[in-house]
């Protein structure tokens, strides 16, 4: 049995029981929501970290890992189209771990980000483990009542659009496997150095009178793909954006993979979708770099996981209404919800089956 389905069996399994009528939506979206008294709807998703298995401990700075167990819950909470208010975390660390600056430098990235979208860190645990670092982050946010976005509500000729760009986080992990690592300053690198802007060697150019060549290029490419992995920017701003203007008929942010995402929304909504490969965003640097290390670009950004974008489909009439960017982020159309099952891609021509290829825990051998 693979995650997926053993999330099925616990969904089917919670659905014949006696619940609160409260629980608007349980288990199988990007979090759950329940409904509030007043006129809001709670959201709540949490999400498990685990050393070796989600992040290597010697490519991590502890910083950038709390940065990154907050981003990826505030992912989710997006992803319902809610804005993030509370948080809590929960953490399992080895006794050697605890008694060094661990914990200060992994609370440092985690407060920088809270900060940045008014979060409170209202609660958490803490255990000591044996030998791995376990992080376990819980968000908690809020959506005008019956306003969440969910997985199961894409409708045939519905347009489907991603935000920023695909493939870095996934290149970024190749990278750190190859044995590449961050720049310890990046540590304390704002935003700002992110995505779509100006390159930062160029600035850096500026700034320090370095020379710029094609080897400092490189080695910033490769830092940017680094950081696209260790410290995604969940796309909080967008998410409240579609959410709040009821613009999005369904949404899910790419933690799996495109490929795998797409399906989860599809196969959820009972519906299909054909979308076309030149309109995937492909992360430029990916395309740059990982082309001449005979890595597939756009193999890494259908099925590479961890990109944190946002997935997400809109009706025909409201597609006009769609901000152009929101955070100085992008959207790209990609494709459209067909009413017929399976997901397509069209290359050049070709149709061909998208097969959910993204990251899974236990997946069954081939
Ligand atoms: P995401 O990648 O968006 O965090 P997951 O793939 O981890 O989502 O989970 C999909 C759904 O399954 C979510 O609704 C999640 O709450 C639910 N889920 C996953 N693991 C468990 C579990 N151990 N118990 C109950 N629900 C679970
Ligand atoms: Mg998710």
């Amino acid at each position: 049995m693979n995650e997926f389905d053993f999330i099925r069996r616990l969904r089917k399994q919670t659905e014949s029981r006696k619940r609160s009528p409260r629980v608007i939506n349980g288990i199988g979206d990007d979090a759950s929501v329940i409904r509030e008294a007043g006129d809001r709807d709670l959201i709540i998703t949490t999400d498990l970290l685990v050393e070796e298995t989600d992040f290597y401990r010697d490519a991590t700075p502890p910083a950038l890992l709390g940065h990154k167990a907050l981003a990826v819950s505030f992912s989710d909470v997006a992803a319902m189209g809610a804005r993030p208010r509370w948080s809590m975390v929960s953490i399992g660390l080895p006794r050697e771990i605890w008694q060094n600056d661990f914990k200060e430098s992994f609370f440092a990235g985690y407060f920088a980000l809270a900060d940045q979208y008014g979060v409170t860190l209202v609660g958490g645990d803490i255990s000591q483990s044996k030998d791995r670092i376990v992080i376990d982050s819980i968000v908690i946010g809020e959506v005008d009542t019956g306003g969440a976005v969910l997985r199961s509500t894409a409708q045939p000729g519905d347009q489907i659009f991603v935000t920023g760009t695909l493939g870095g986080a996934a290149a970024g992990l190749k990278l750190i496997e190859m044995g590449a690592r961050v720049n310890q300053k990046s540590e304390v690198r704002s935003q700002e150095s992110e995505g779509v802007g100006s390159p930062t060697a160029e600035r850096g150019a500026v700034a320090t009178g370095f020379h710029y060549d094609a080897e400092t290029a490189e080695a910033d490419a490769i830092e940017r793909l680094l950081l696209r992995q260790l410290r995604p920017d969940p796309r909080v701003g967008w998410g409240i954006v579609l959410g709040q203007d009821r613009l999005a008929t369904s949404m899910i942010d790419i933690s799996d993979g495109l490929s795998s995402d797409l399906n989860h929304v599809c196969g959820q909504s009972s519906a299909g979708a054909i979308i076309d490969a030149a309109s995937i965003p492909v992360d430029k640097e990916v395309s740059k770099l990982c082309g001449r290390r005979a890595l597939d670009p756009l193999s890494l950004a259908l099925h590479g996981g961890e990109d944190f974008e946002l997935l997400f489909t809109v009706h025909p009439e409201n597609v006009a209404r769609l901000p152009k960017r929101v955070d100085s982020v992008a959207i790209s159309h990609i494709g459209e919800i067909a009413g017929d099952l399976g997901v397509r891609i069209s290359e050049r021509s070709h149709v061909w089956e998208l097969k959910p290829a993204g990251f899974e825990h236990f997946r069954q051998p081939e």
